[in-house]
């Protein structure tokens, strides 16, 4: 059983987050939170639901920047005239995620901080029970990798490569104040501790600094909706010539390549992308697939580029 509350503001939030120390668990739309309830994968002692934050629920696009509510949903993301018109890469990127049931309760925080995920971690109890437990759960190893002491679980958000390519920066609030920080410093490349920088902090708003001159956006999975990401790629170039490609759901937090338009060449960036995507066979789709599919993705947005 969970205690379940829903503060009126941050400070109540963050007091809440206090008294129940490392024992609770905030809910944004809860629509991935509720699935790791279901399947025992989560058992805090408090549910903290922000969703009574009403005061941080806004889109406020400022000439070409662009200030999100962390609570905004995916399904106003989608639909709002200024981020169709300035951020259609955040729109599509928006789109892509589970089905229009679930935009219309997920939060664009939500989306940001979402679970890493894992063939041999997201199952049901009777699953794990019968398989044995991993180490992310309560067992001593990898199962994926075949006993490494190293958890790969993947991060598969879809508008974290979108945002992060848009340089956004995100801002959190802690018992110790508010802060703004670069959102790509927010992933941590580890399976078990994922995010860094937002312990019992809130996720309040997003901030775009800028439109870019150009973008690309694909998401690799097995239908056209529904399917968490097998491989998501996303790239922009912003006014300075700064091209940034990053991509998702193939390695434990989202891979950044960020270089000068003028300076890329493709086998540069697929080499690098190889490099350090730390791929494992954890996914619905196989490995040697998906690898061959980042070469794929990013040959097919270099040509875009280059027909420019
Ligand atoms: C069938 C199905 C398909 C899905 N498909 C996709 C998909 O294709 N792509 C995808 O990315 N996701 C997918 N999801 C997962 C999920 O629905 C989305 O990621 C969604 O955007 C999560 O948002 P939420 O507000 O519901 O987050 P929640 O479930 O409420 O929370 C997610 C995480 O973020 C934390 N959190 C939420 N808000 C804040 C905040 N403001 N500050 C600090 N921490 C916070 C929570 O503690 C939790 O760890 C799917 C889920 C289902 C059930
Ligand atoms: S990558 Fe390995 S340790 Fe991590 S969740 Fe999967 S099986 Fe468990």
């Amino acid at each position: 059983m969970s205690y379940y509350f829903k503060p009126a503001t941050i400070t109540e939030a963050l007091s809440l987050a206090s008294d129940y120390s490392n024992n609770y668990v905030y809910f944004g739309g809860g629509t991935d939170l509720q699935i790791y309830r279901k399947q025992k994968l989560i058992k805090d002692e408090a549910i903290i639901d922000l969703s009574g934050l009403t005061d941080t629920y806004r889109i406020q696009a400022d000439g070409n920047a662009l200030r999100l509510g962390a609570f905004v949903t995916l399904d106003d993301i989608t639909s709002a005239p200024e981020i169709q018109k300035l951020f259609p890469l955040l729109a599509e990127a928006a789109a892509s995620v589970a089905t229009p049931v679930i935009r219309k309760t997920a939060t664009i925080g939500g989306n940001l901080l979402v679970n890493n995920r894992c063939t041999f971690y997201n199952q049901s109890k009777e699953w794990r029970d019968a398989v044995g437990s991993c180490m992310r759960e309560v067992g001593a190893t990898c199962l994926v990798t075949g006993g490494k002491d190293k958890c790969f679980s993947r991060n598969v958000s879809d508008t974290a490569p979108a945002l992060i390519t848009l340089n956004a920066t995100v801002t959190v609030q802690t018992q110790k104040g508010e802060d703004e920080i670069p959102l790509k410093e927010i992933y941590a490349p580890d399976g078990i501790k994922y995010h860094q920088h937002m312990d019992d902090a809130i996720l309040t708003a997003i901030r775009v600094p800028e439109k870019p001159v150009d973008w690309w956006f694909k998401k690799l999975r097995l239908r056209k909706t529904l399917d968490f990401t097998s491989l998501t790629v996303a790239a922009a170039i912003d006014t300075a010539g700064m091209a940034r490609v990053c991509l998702n759901g193939v390695s434990m937090s989202p891979i950044l390549i960020e270089k000068p338009i003028a300076d890329l060449t493709l086998e540069g960036l697929t080499r690098s992308a190889r490099k350090n995507c730390k791929t494992v066979d954890n996914d619905l789709m196989p490995l040697k697939y998906r690898r061959e599919m980042i070469n794929v993705y990013l040959n097919e947005w270099w040509q875009t580029v280059k027909d420019k």
